[in-house]
């Protein structure tokens, strides 16, 4: 591995894990791993990791196989981040357990399913997909014979919990896990989170972009009001005289991650002048890891023109009223006749609110797509699927 800039995390003054692991049985048995390296591994090795390759990113249960899909976007966003992080001197190891793990909370449907969680929690405290990041691997992921969840390091659950910067009011979810092991949310992470975070906006922002056009929802002549795109577009037509304009897409679309990513390396390395330790990225009290100004205008350019044009697109609106109806109707089934559930899920079925209602959504949360729909359909009734499907 590079040699780590003084700003970065070590995995050897990493605070720990909730549960003491070292026992005379298992010291040093799962081959010479450092604890960032063993948490990527635990992410990866783990059921929730697998179910989001059945998980929507912006399409829904697609039927092609070109479309991005959760776990497809998580290792984009892994790509990217890792990078990023070696051109920083950061830890890699971190950053790709932050990458890879950043989108696990996330339940059918994406951000529909999201909704409709939300919806049907409204009276039990709500739900939001971060929140249910940390839960699914603090308590409801559990492969391990004597203790819930992956038992992960502090800072891969930090990293997490604040994907989205610090958190002054944290939901019911992420409240019960900081209250177990207490996450500092009200301060900014570790630069191997913030690389995480932006990485995620860089890898969507361009991917979204590519599978728009694929599906037909976006045209190019579209994009082309979009300034950073026109730029782009212009440049990449002056490097490639006379090639077709299919075998260009592509190459707009790298570039303009590469131009995102030089701008992130650049822009950060002079905000880290006077960084020098952790504990001075802490203190910081605001983000280090960023775009110019410039590239930022750029980039809420391009997601307000995406929000308008393809998350909001009618067929993705009537897409996510049909997500909204299977989630809804498999909790309103759930909570009316829990011998519906699946054996454990029913056998554990508290008899109270609001854990009743939450443990319906833990079970609903960690469903793929396509599992909803079979269940749905199962248990419910026929229901109508929009083309995309
Ligand atoms: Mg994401």
């Amino acid at each position: 591995m590079t040699t780590l800039a003084p700003w970065a995390s070590h995995p050897e003054r990493s605070f720990g894990r909730l549960h003491q692991e070292r026992t005379p049985d298992d010291a040093g048995l799962r081959g010479p791993r450092d604890a960032f390296q063993r948490d990527r591994d635990r992410i990866i090795h783990s059921i929730s990791f697998r179910r989001l390759r059945h998980k929507t990113q912006v399409f829904m249960a697609p039927d092609g196989d070109h479309f991005r899909v959760r776990l497809t976007h998580s290792l984009e966003v892994a790509q990217i981040a890792r990078t990023v992080a070696r051109a920083l001197g950061l830890n890699e190891d971190l950053t790709e357990a932050l990458a890879l793990a950043h989108d696990i909370g996330h339940p059918p449907f994406g951000h529909a399913g999201e909704d409709a969680l939300e919806a049907a929690l409204a009276g039990q405290g709500g739900f939001d997909h971060n929140g249910n990041t940390l839960r699914a691997l603090m308590k409801i992921d559990s492969p391990y014979p004597r203790w819930d969840g992956l038992n992960l390091t502090w800072e891969t659950l930090e990293g997490l919990a604040k994907h989205n910067g610090p958190i002054t009011a944290p939901g019911w979810a992420l409240a019960e896990c900081d209250a177990a092991f207490p996450l500092d949310l009200a301060r900014w992470p570790s630069l191997e989170a913030q690389v995480a975070a932006i990485a995620d906006d860089i890898a969507y922002d361009n991917h979204d972009i590519d599978d728009g056009l694929r599906a037909g929802l976006l045209t190019l002549e579209q994009l082309l009001e979009v300034p950073v795109v026109a730029r782009g577009w212009a440049q990449v037509q002056a490097r490639f005289p006379g090639v077709a304009h299919h075998r260009l897409i592509g190459e707009l679309i790298r570039s303009q991650i590469g131009a995102m990513v030089n701008d992130l390396i650049g822009e950060t390395r002079s905000r880290l002048q006077g960084i020098g330790s952790i504990a001075d990225v802490r203190a910081a009290g605001r983000c280090l890891v960023g775009f110019s100004p410039e590239m930022r205008e750029d980039e809420r350019l391009l997601k307000r023109f995406m929000y308008a044009n393809l998350y909001h697109h009618p067929r993705q609106l009537q897409a996510a009223r049909a997500a909204e109806g299977i989630v809804a109707g498999l909790f309103a089934l759930y909570h009316a006749d829990p011998t519906q559930m699946p054996g454990d899920w029913r056998e554990r079925m508290p008899e109270d609110e609001p854990a009743r209602s939450r443990h319906i959504a833990d079970f609903i949360a960690g469903m793929t797509d396509r599992y909803a729909i079979a269940r749905y359909r199962a248990s419910v009734g026929p229901i109508d699927l929009p083309e995309g499907f």
